[in-house]
């Protein structure tokens, strides 16, 4: 197989099916895909999720389990994958079913050739990268690369609510760089830039994975921390406040020290819901920079 060969993964329980569709690739271009073949549900689903194929071929029925069971599964559990799907049915109803799953094509098995499934396939695929480019664009904040302000609003929403539910801790920590002004005003636009994209790393360096990294406004970040009570997420604002510190950022070839200060606020506690959580962490914001900047400061403390 060539470096370049595209990983495609079958779902099917029937090693037929395997067989037919390697002969298949082989009659297409056999070295422009690698094909791969998972026999049950749980293991396809967890090939799917490691996300390492380029795309997906899925049999309607798995065994006494479904497909389309298993597209909401991967997508719920933020698979990207795209997947066409196969199935020995003619009806409507599963193409429309297996559209509405997520889905991004269907192929009715026993009328597949080369030709169709290549198509099938390269169609998928080239979907599957513009419905990404445009997720991105939708949900990143093109200067840092970090989740943008609607992605924030979004998450914050869905999250205070399952705590106020639940009673599970929520914390939000609101970053603001310290005199950034000064950043644009003697150095430039452009190394203010730079020094946004390097808290943004920085950020994302010291943070958990499902910790969600935003960018909140201009020079403001906030973070989103599932189970994590006041005393943990002031320490983890301190540690960022830290490590702004802990060395000096590069713009071009200048050296500028900068450092930023912290808002805390947390449910249950500080806030019954979205709205009075980030309201709350910008009053303790607010008296980190009134302290003196550089610090984090907990709206309980205040
Ligand atoms: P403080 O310590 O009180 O936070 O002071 P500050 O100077 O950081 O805060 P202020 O709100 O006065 O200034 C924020 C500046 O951030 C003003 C604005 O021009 C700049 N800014 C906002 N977005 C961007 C951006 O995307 N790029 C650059 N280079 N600057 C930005
Ligand atoms: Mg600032
Ligand atoms: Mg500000």
């Amino acid at each position: 197989m060539s470096k370049s060969a595209l990983k495609i993964l079958l779902i099917d329980d029937d090693r037929m099916q395997f067989r037919l569709t390697q002969a298949q690739f082989r009659k297409i271009r056999a070295e422009a895909y690698e094909l791969e073949w998972a026999e049950t549900y749980e293991e396809g689903l967890e090939k799917l999720l490691s996300g390492a194929y380029a795309a997906c071929l899925l049999d309607y029925r798995l065994g006494d389990r479904d497909g389309l069971e298993l597209i909401q599964q991967a997508v719920g559990q933020g698979c990207r994958t795209p997947i066409v799907f196969l199935t020995a049915e003619t009806a409507k109803r599963v193409d429309f079913a297996a559209m509405n799953a997520g889905a991004l094509d269907y192929l009715v098995k026993g009328e597949i050739t080369p030709r169709t499934l290549e198509r099938s396939l390269r169609y998928a695929l080239k979907l599957g990268e513009t419905l990404e480019a445009l997720r991105r664009l939708a949900t990143r904040d093109q200067l840092t690369g970090l989740l943008n302000r609607r992605e924030f609003d979004r998450i914050l929403a869905e999250e205070s609510e399952r705590a106020a539910r639940f009673g599970r801790p929520l914390a939000l920590v609101l970053v603001d760089i310290d005199h950034f002004k000064r950043v644009n005003d003697t150095h430039g636009h452009p190394a203010g830039d730079e020094v946004l994209r390097e808290v943004g790393r920085r950020l994302g360096a010291l943070m958990r994975s499902v910790d969600r990294v935003t960018r909140f406004g201009g020079e403001e970040f906030a973070l989103v921390v599932m189970e994590m009570d006041r005393a943990m997420a002031l320490e983890t604002a301190r540690r960022i406040c830290a490590e702004m510190r802990r060395s000096p950022f590069r713009a071009g070839d200048i050296e500028l020290p900068v450092t930023v200060s912290a808002g805390v606020a947390v449910m249950p506690g500080d806030a019954t819901d979205g709205k009075s959580l980030v309201a709350a962490a910008d009053k303790a914001l607010y008296a980190a920079k009134a302290a003196g900047r550089d610090r984090a400061l907990a709206f309980g403390d205040l």
